[in-house]
């Protein structure tokens, strides 16, 4: 690995940096370029563009690596169910891409087990446009083993799930061999996580070699009749070329595999590859945690470190938009908030006509913040989820924290103003908040039979059970 990946790594696992960059970087050129910085509806949004639009497929994966807070765990399953479901009723093949880390593995294998388990049945559970799996990507040495373990596991379920193999790894060889037969794909990549020559082929020639070897064996007869779809994952123009002659030497139709490239890492050529009539997949990030994915695009490629320089730069100008009043921006039916805004925000239900009511009270009385429908927010922005807005009340502080239920209240009237700037102060401060806690939490439950409720004020027990896990986890 040469200094400008090293850097590039060591400022994608920079804190301060990161925090930095998706607080007020917002949607910047190098987040636009490599992420769909957004929800799930979003991500499939772009699905269905790359569809329509270019004839490409897609695989969806929601960023947050190496994460072992259960809340953040929780996220990206919920984030994975939903786009299966919404690949699923947009009639797309359904692909989703998790990294074990960012389901449990680091928290507990029992945990990222169950977990792969939701989102594989949820997979499975989708109408069959195409091919439907979940791809479990694959990361540093030391989780091969519990992630091939993992696929295992699903497969012995009856789930459907694929898996990524690296070329650069000597013992792919044999982990190749030991799921040919019964994994519904292989991706099959160079990877990302260069180790020693014990572990490694060394050099590129050498890896290239080994992926030549291995995307033999992927087209052979064996895997093509065990129903094997071979994924050949690289932007490198001369292995693509070097693998679609080995496929029509061994006689396989160009339907039969397929290539796989990183959102926005290579257009020409996934044109290129798409007007030669073969099928290409990208693999799409979506979310707000875009920076360490980013980061690490610009240290495999510098010529992207362009894109990161106008970013930075936009990053110190924000130093002085944040001065500025709120700016709002429509997107069709959905409202972003530019990230620089510093006006704080109270998010509601809008589906709810008690909550509408009471919000509609408050944006009388809130000059210096925003009052929206969660359902019109882009509310991953914030890090929340369509079921987080059903289930709460939120207030975005103008510094950008999030806070939920009573405090999200709390906080609202006491930008009020007046009297109510007192009741605020109440909900904040024990025991007062402890009242504030219960009699929200009553509210909540009880809104559907509050004057102005309509039906949709009625939440589901799953909406009460997202509640009562995000406060269990103590999230504000
Ligand atoms: P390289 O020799 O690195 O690059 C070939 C050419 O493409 C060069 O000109 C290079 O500059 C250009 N290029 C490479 N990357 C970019 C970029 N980001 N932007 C612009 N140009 C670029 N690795 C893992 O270890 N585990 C995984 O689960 C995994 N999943 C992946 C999924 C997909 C769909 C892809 C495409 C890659 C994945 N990788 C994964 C990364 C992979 O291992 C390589 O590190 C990465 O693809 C770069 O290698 P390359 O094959 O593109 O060849």
């Amino acid at each position: 690995m040469d200094l400008w990946q090293r850097t590039m790594i060591r400022l994608a696992r920079s804190e301060r940096v990161t925090d930095l960059m998706q607080r007020h970087g917002g949607a910047t050129a190098l987040a636009r370029r490599f992420v769909v910085v957004g929800g799930p509806e979003a991500a499939v949004a772009t699905a269905c563009r790359l569809r329509d639009r270019r004839g490409i497929s897609a695989s969806l994966s929601y960023l947050g690596e190496y994460v072992s807070d259960p809340v953040l765990i929780e996220r990206t399953v919920e984030a994975s169910l939903a786009v299966s479901q919404l690949l699923g009723a947009a009639g797309l093949d359904v692909q989703v891409s998790v990294d074990s880390t960012a389901i449990g593995e680091l928290a507990s294998p029992d945990l990222c087990r169950a977990n792969a388990e939701r989102i594989a049945r949820s997979v499975a559970a989708q109408p069959l446009a195409g091919r439907n799996f979940l791809m479990l990507d694959m990361e540093d040495l030391s989780l091969v083993e519990s992630t091939l373990r993992l696929q295992s596991h699903l497969l012995d379920h009856g789930l459907p799930a694929a898996v990524t193999l690296q070329a650069r790894l000597r013992r792919t060889v044999r982990d190749l061999e030991s799921v040919l037969t019964r994994s519904p794909a292989v991706r099959l990549v160079k990877g990302a996580f260069p180790r020693g020559p014990e572990d490694d082929h060394q050099g590129k020639a050498a890896i290239e070699r080994s992926y030549l070897s291995l995307a033999r064996t992927m087209l052979s007869p064996p895997a093509r009749e065990a129903g094997l779809h071979p994924v050949f994952a690289t932007h490198d123009d001369g292995l693509i070329g070097r693998v679609a002659g080995l496929a029509r030497e061994m006689g396989v139709p160009q339907d039969g595999y397929e290539f796989e490239m990183l959102y926005g890492a290579h257009r020409e050529g996934e044109q290129r590859l798409r007007a030669e009539g073969y099928a290409v997949r990208l693999y799409v990030p979506f979310g707000v945690a875009w920076w360490p994915y980013a980061v690490r695009r610009v240290g495999e490629h510098p010529r992207n470190a362009l894109l990161l320089g106008r970013s930075l730069v936009r990053q110190r100008r924000t130093g002085v938009l944040l001065l500025h009043p709120d700016v709002v921006r429509r997107t069709s039916s959905t409202v972003t908030r530019s990230p620089i805004t510093r006006r704080p925000l109270l998010i509601f239900d809008g589906e709810c006509g008690f909550c509408t009511a009471c919000a509609t009270w408050a944006q009388r009385r809130l000059g210096n913040a925003d009052v929206l429908p969660g359902q019109r927010v882009n509310v991953a922005t914030y890090g929340l989820t369509a079921r987080d807005v059903s289930a709460a009340a939120w207030w975005i502080d103008s510094a950008g924290q999030v806070h939920r239920g009573h405090r999200a209240i709390g906080r609202a009237l006491r930008a009020c103003g007046g009297w109510w700037t007192v009741v605020g102060w109440a909900c904040l401060i024990p025991p007062f908040s402890w009242v504030a806690w219960a009699v929200y939490g009553l509210v909540a439950r009880f809104r559907h039979r509050l004057p102005g409720s309509t039906p949709a004020c009625h939440m589901t027990s799953d909406d009460r059970s997202g509640r009562a896990q995000l406060a269990d986890s103590g999230k504000d």
